[in-house]
């Protein structure tokens, strides 16, 4: 797809989603939080759902926690545009539908908005996938492991012809109630970075050989 015709087709999905009241999460919401960082980037991050100040921002991983979990990228050379930013649900749940306190997404909800994830990965064709704790992890597959069990394991997300590499980490809040920067927690997840890094080099590598073959080839057929 050409890079105009995607920009199109993306905002087209975003307008769709800040139109959507097909759950009751509309009712509730301030803002559809569509997306965060750069859709031209490579690799797409999948967190849970908008929280308070993602909700009032309108930008995922904006408040406190996002913050840990971009300081932790950071170390590792990351900034959040490397990272086109999502969630599995696009409007926040709340325990009450009342603004209060956040809640997990119920199935309900994430099958009400999972068409919309499904969309994302379809248009951007992301070369990695990054998973943000557990529901986002089993969101994408069916696994019975939790985050805890399976963190830094690359598995593969199929979609067309595609396997697409995704790496689970863990969710920035599981990391702050562990202690946050001087947690095990932090130092696992950048190993689980280190994971990351290694599947660029690789895609970078099997890059850089297709097109050193078909300059092998023009080379030949000149
Ligand atoms: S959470 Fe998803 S399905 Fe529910 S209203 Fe928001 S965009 Fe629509």
């Amino acid at each position: 797809m050409k890079e105009l015709n995607k920009e199109m087709e993306i905002e087209k999905l975003h307008a769709q989603m800040r139109r959507c009241n097909k759950c009751h999460l509309y009712k509730t919401r301030t803002s559809v939080v569509c997306f965060g960082g750069d859709y031209h980037a490579k690799i797409m991050m999948i967190g849970e759902a908008p929280g308070a100040n993602e909700d009032r921002e309108g930008e995922p991983f904006s408040g406190k926690t996002g913050k840990l979990l971009f300081e932790i990228f950071r170390e590792a050379g990351f900034k959040r545009e490397h990272f086109y930013i999502t969630n599995v649900l696009k409007c926040r749940p709340t325990k009450d539908n009342a603004g209060q306190i956040d809640r997990q997404p119920t199935m309900w909800e994430i099958d009400a908005c999972y068409h919309f994830l499904e969309k994302q990965i379809a248009l951007l064709r992301p070369k990695i996938i990054v998973t943000i704790g557990n529901t986002a992890l089993k969101t994408l597959f069916n696994t019975p492991l939790s985050i805890t069990k399976i963190h830094g394991r690359v598995m593969g997300f199929k979609q067309y012809e595609q396997l697409i590499p995704v790496i689970p980490m863990y969710h920035p809040s599981y990391i702050e109630r562990n202690g946050g920067h001087y947690s095990k927690q932090k130092r696992e997840m950048l190993e689980d970075i280190r994971v990351l890094i290694r599947i660029i080099k690789e895609l970078v590598k099997e890059k850089r050989e297709k097109k050193e073959k078909e300059n092998i080839e023009s080379y030949m057929n000149a």
